[in-house]
């Protein structure tokens, strides 16, 4: 079983599918992802960026922001919150409904 992840705000999350993903920055190829705790005072605690290819959105690349990387990486230390954290990424990457990304018509 791994370790569940722990926001700065006290929530446990204990599946990836937890977290909330955020279409809202389209334009800028970017997918905010959000702790599961509205009143979460981070609330964005990481993000997913895609580029389009081909008319089609490809993922680029996800992180998790300094403050929630550092304070998982005091809780259950740097290689378990590390190798957690990725693996947390990797699925919500999965997760990702991309027909929620229309790519945006080039300006002619
Ligand atoms: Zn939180």
């Amino acid at each position: 079983m791994s370790p569940a992840l722990i926001c700065p705000c006290g929530r446990r999350i204990e599946d990836a599918s937890e977290f909330k993903l955020l279409y809202l920055k389209k334009e800028l190829n970017e997918i905010d992802i959000l702790c599961p705790n509205d009143n979460c005072y981070l609330r964005e605690v990481g993000y997913i960026k895609f580029e389009i290819v081909d008319g089609k959105p490809r993922f680029k690349e996800a992180s998790f922001y300094p403050p929630f990387v550092t304070w998982n990486a005091s809780q259950m230390g740097r290689d378990a919150a590390i190798a957690e954290l990725k693996n947390t990424l990797k699925k919500l990457v999965e997760r990702i409904d991309w027909t929620m990304i229309k790519p945006v018509e080039a300006k002619t």
